[in-house]
C-alpha cells in the first residue's frame, strides 16, 4: 500500500510509493551531454561577451574581464530583477506590490566548456563555494534584500538555458514563502523542545542508517524521509550552523568533498540527469540562531509536476528514499567523501 508521509520541516504531505517502487531504469530520461556547439559566453577567450564581472578568482595578474579565471561571477544578461533604484512598498487596495528589485547573478564554475560541476576537482567546487559566500556577504551589504537564493539548474530539462556549467544567485527585497515556512517550523520545534529540529534529524538519520547516503567529518547526506521528488538528496552540516557564509574553510572543503561525490553518484546512479539545487539559509538579519540549520537540496528531474500536485501541494514520489538512498550508496564512485 502507497504511504503517506509528512516532512517534519515543512508539515508537507507526500505520497510514496512502496508497492511498485520506480527502479532509476524505469525513469524515461535523457541525459545531459555537453555538445559545443554554438557560440558560448562563459567560455575563456569570451570576457568581453558577458556583462562586466563583479568578481574572480584565479586571475594571475590579467585584467578584468580578460583570460585568466578560474571562478567569475558576471550579472545575468537577462536578470529577473532589476538592481537599480528603490522599493516603493504600495498597496492597490487589498494588493501589495513592489518595485522589482534584486540582484540576478551567475557564478561561472570554470572557464572549460565541458566539464560539469561532477567533474571538476574539490579545489574547483570549494572556489565555487567561496564564490557564494562572497557574493552574498557583499550583497548583505544592500539594506534593501531580505533573503539571497543561491541555485543551479543543470541541463535543459532542469532549466538551464546555456550549457556551461553555472550556478546563479538572486537576492530578494522579500524572504520566499518556502524559506519562511521552513524557518518558522523549526523555530516552533525549538521553541518547544530547546533543539534544532535539523540536528534532531540528523542524529536520528545517522542512528537508523537507512536513509544516509554517505557523509564525512563535516557534512552528511540523506534521502530525506518525505522526499518530493525521487532520487532528493540533502545535504546538511553535521555541527549546527544557521547561515551558509558565516562558515569556515573545513566546512567548505567538507562540503566540496560531497557535494562532488553526490553528484558523481547521481551521474552513475541515473545516467547524468538533468538536475536542480538549492542552498537554503537564514534571512538576512536573523542569520545566528539555534533553530534554523541551512542545507542544500537537490533534486534530479526525472518526473513531472502535474495536476494533482498543482491542486494540493502534496507530491507523489514513485522512489521511497531507503531505496534511492539504497541506490545512491551501491552506485560505483571513486570515494572521494572523506
Ligand atoms: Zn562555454
Ligand atoms: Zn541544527
Ligand atoms: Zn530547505
Amino acid at each position: 500500500m502507497p504511504e503517506l508521509r509528512k516532512d517534519p520541516i515543512t508539515g508537507r504531505w507526500v505520497i510514496i510509493s512502496t508497492d511498485r517502487a520506480k527502479r532509476p531504469s524505469d525513469f524515461l530520461r535523457q541525459s545531459v551531454e555537453i555538445k559545443g556547439n554554438g557560440f558560448c559566453p562563459f567560455c575563456y577567450g569570451n570576457e568581453d561577451k558577458t556583462p562586466p564581472e563583479i568578481l574572480a578568482y584565479g586571475r594571475n595578474g590579467s585584467g578584468r574581464n580578460q583570460p585568466g579565471w578560474t571562478v567569475r561571477v558576471v550579472p545575468n544578461k537577462f536578470p529577473a530583477l532589476g538592481i537599480e533604484g528603490d522599493l516603493d512598498r504600495q498597496g492597490e487596495g487589498l494588493f501589495d506590490k513592489m518595485n522589482g528589485i534584486g540582484a540576478h547573478e551567475v557564478i561561472i564554475e570554470t572557464p572549460t566548456h565541458e566539464a560539469t560541476l561532477a567533474t571538476l576537482p574539490e579545489k574547483s567546487i570549494e572556489q565555487v563555494l567561496a564564490a557564494y559566500r562572497d557574493r552574498v556577504l557583499d550583497l548583505k551589504n544592500d539594506r534593501r534584500f531580505r533573503y539571497i537564493l543561491i541555485f543551479k539548474n543543470h541541463g535543459e530539462a532542469a532549466g538551464a538555458s546555456l550549457e556551461h556549467t553555472h550556478s546563479q544567485l538572486i537576492a530578494l527585497p522579500i524572504v520566499p514563502k518556502r524559506v519562511r515556512e521552513e524557518v518558522d517550523q523549526s523555530k516552533r520545534y525549538y521553541q518547544e523542545k530547546e533543539r534544532c529540529i535539523f540536528c534532531d534529524m540528523i542524529r536520528q538519520e545517522i542512528e537508523t542508517e537507512s536513509r544516509v547516503i554517505n557523509e564525512n567529518e563535516h557534512f552528511i547526506a540523506i534521502a530525506p524521509y518525505a522526499p518530493r521528488f525521487p532520487f532528493e538528496t540533502w545535504l546538511l552540516p553535521k555541527q549546527h550552523s544557521s547561515a551558509f557564509e558565516n562558515n569556515q574553510s573545513p566546512i567548505y572543503t567538507g562540503l566540496a568533498k560531497l557535494m562532488r561525490d553526490i553528484l558523481a553518484r547521481l551521474d552513475n546512479v541515473l545516467d547524468r540527469p538533468a538536475y536542480n539545487y538549492v542552498i537554503h539559509t537564514s534571512p538576512i538579519g536573523e542569520e545566528s540562531n539555534d533553530h534554523y540549520h541551512w542545507h542544500i537540496e537537490m533534486m534530479p528531474k526525472l518526473t513531472k509536476v502535474a495536476g494533482f500536485e498543482w491542486g494540493t501541494g502534496f507530491y507523489i514520489n514513485p522512489t521511497p528514499p531507503e531505496e534511492s538512498a539504497r541506490f545512491m550508496r551501491e552506485a560505483h564512485v571513486e570515494s572521494a567523501a572523506k
